[in-house]
């Protein structure tokens, strides 16, 4: 019996990190008594890239007397409480794996923040494997990302699969060029004129995307 893959991205895919992080700075501002304008700037400082350095600077603009390291510990942890994942893609996930997938998340980040993530949600008792590109530093779009994830679900990208995620170069780029189809969460926007070939389909929400695979032929399953 073959096992089709599927991997999925985590941020703002699987779990809405947008509305976690602008909770959190709502939080944090309130917590050390910033103006409640800074929320922004620091959403976008932690948007950038979430890890430690991050909250070297974040410290220093502040003048913050706790470590970069504590802070750093605070935010996974501040983090791990807000960030919650939908009920219906749980059980979408089970559903794809009940079907007879293999279903994987691929997501760029830094280990201790992502993991925190996967099982505060519970996302990791629904899956067959997760890759965190901070493992071992190797980020989407790279191709040897998705060949970790996928060993990581025990499938490998010669058997084709699928890639679902928000990003049009991490996810929907990436996954094109490591060979699999490719489903474009578009999270209300349109796809860039300027971004070459297109994903193999959009959807609205990652729920959608499940649906789209669950109805799938088993020629589209396994065909890149
Ligand atoms: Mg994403």
């Amino acid at each position: 019996m073959r096992h089709p893959l599927a991997l999925f991205d985590l941020d703002n895919t699987l779990v809405d990190r947008q509305g976690t992080l602008a909770e959190w700075a709502a939080g944090f501002v309130a917590r050390h008594g910033l103006d409640t304008e800074e929320q922004s700037h620091l959403v976008g400082m932690v948007a950038a890239r979430a890890h430690p350095p991050t909250f070297d600077a974040i410290r220093a603009r502040y003048r913050l007397p706790p470590s970069a390291t504590e802070l750093w510990r605070a935010y996974c942890a501040d983090i791990a409480a807000l960030v919650s994942c939908p009920p219906e893609v749980l059980d979408g996930l089970d559903a794809l794996r009940s079907a007879g997938w293999r279903v994987g998340v691929a997501t760029n980040g830094a280990s201790d923040i992502q993991r925190a993530k996967l099982r505060s949600t519970r996302i990791l008792q629904h899956v067959n494997g997760v890759f965190v590109s901070g493992e071992v530093d190797v980020r989407k779009p790279r191709t040897r990302h998705f060949a970790l994830a996928a060993a990581r679900c025990g499938a490998t990208l010669d058997d084709g699969g699928w890639m679902v995620g928000d990003s049009v170069v991490n996810d929907i780029g990436g996954g094109r060029t490591a060979g699999l189809r490719t489903v474009w969460v578009h999270n209300g926007r349109s796809w860039p004129n300027t971004s070459g070939h297109g994903p193999d389909h959009t959807v609205p929400d990652v729920r959608a995307a499940i649906d789209l695979l669950l109805h799938t032929t088993d020629h589209e399953r396994t065909t890149a």
